[in-house]
């Protein structure tokens, strides 16, 4: 069974390709490279370009039998998200369209989404599940909420199967070390605070100390990237065999907050890390954690990383590769 994997040149992606390739599939990447490293796929066939460029992919879909696509690529950061509406809705809405257009075309039937807790924004309930409303509080949730939507009324005119994840906060490495994290700028905290710990950044500026939480910080619910690439993987298999559509949170049920990251990360690298309690972050909802129950239940899902290895596998990938891909 062949996969085409899109962003398969990012964190997630990559990982997925790893994860695919380790289970026996074929393997086919389409990434444009704008965030993306031609080094993290370890030599999988790579397409670089556009979801949205009609040519390219009716090139990918005629060179290549497709059985399923993991849909990755796509803008991600949600602070940018709020300044450039214009490049969120035209790179994750517009390009993801034309791609679910060229699978219509080309009569691929399957489509696993990368969807994402912000589509939740601030939720009434935790855990989070999966019929917890969907009221996302900025650009780049609305984007994915958009496409999670598409996706429903391709189904129904067009008869594509589609599984929407929304995962919650994604972290590690592939236990390997040669694959990891490696985004420009880093924005998120367990990179940056592993980057503290490597010396490339003086300490960690922990956003906000005065929330309602255990110690003031806000807890998070991490999930390992090579977790979640076989959550992709079980729910390819979960659909192509039932012909079916569904959504699945997947979080680990529990929380840490930014300050039990720090000393995790403390103990982990037996590094000193400063770090200093400063202003909110804004658009920072104290806690989120989800239900990963029915991915449990409905896919077999089963997590193998605690919060302990998910900072041990970071490390490795950071101490080994300390200027990402460019090492
Ligand atoms: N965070 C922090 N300092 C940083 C980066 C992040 O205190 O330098 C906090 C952030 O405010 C949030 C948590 O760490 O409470 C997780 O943030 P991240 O950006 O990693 O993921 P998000 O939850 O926003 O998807």
């Amino acid at each position: 069974m062949n996969i085409l994997v899109t962003g398969g040149a990012g964190y997630i992606g990559s990982h997925a390709v790893a994860a695919l390739k380790e289970k026996g599939y074929g393997v086919v990447v389409v990434d444009n490279l704008v965030k993306g490293h031609a080094d993290a796929v370890k030599g999988t066939k790579l397409y670089v370009g556009d979801i949205g460029n009609g040519e390219l992919m009716d090139k990918i879909f005629s060179e290549n039998k497709i059985d399923g696509v993991m849909h990755f690529s796509a803008f991600s950061l949600v602070g940018e998200s709020m300044e450039k509406p214009y490049e969120y809705y035209n790179n994750n809405v517009c390009q993801s369209m034309n791609l679910f257009y060229s699978m219509v075309k080309h009569d691929v039937k399957n489509i696993v989404f990368s969807s994402t807790a912000a589509t939740f924004g601030e939720p009434d309930e935790i855990p989070i599940s999966e019929t917890t409303p969907q009221n996302p509080i900025n650009t780049y949730g609305e984007t994915k909420l958009a496409m999670e939507k598409m996706l429903k009324w391709f189904g129904v005119a067009y008869g594509i199967n589609s599984i929407c994840l929304r995962y919650f906060n994604v972290a590690g490495a592939h236990p390997s070390g040669d694959i990891g994290e490696d985004h420009r700028p880093e924005t998120h905290l367990i990179p940056i605070v592993l980057q503290v710990a490597a010396g490339k950044r003086e300490k960690l500026s922990v956003f906000g100390g005065d929330y309602p939480t255990k110690d003031g910080t806000c807890v998070r619910d991490y999930i390992h990237v090579s977790d979640l690439a076989q959550a992709h993987i079980l729910a390819m298999e979960y659909m192509i065999k039932n012909n079916c559509s569904d959504s699945f949170n997947l979080g680990s049920g529990g929380g840490y907050s930014n300050l039990e990251i720090l000393n995790a990360a403390r103990e982990v690298t037996g590094k000193p890390i400063p770090a200093s309690i400063n202003e909110r972050r804004p658009g920072d909802p104290p806690v989120l954690i989800a239900s990963s129950e029915k991915a449990e239940r409905v896919l077999g899902w089963k997590r193998e990383y605690g919060i302990k290895e998910i900072i041990a596998t970071a490390w490795k990938w950071h101490s080994t590769h300390p200027q990402g891909y460019r090492d």
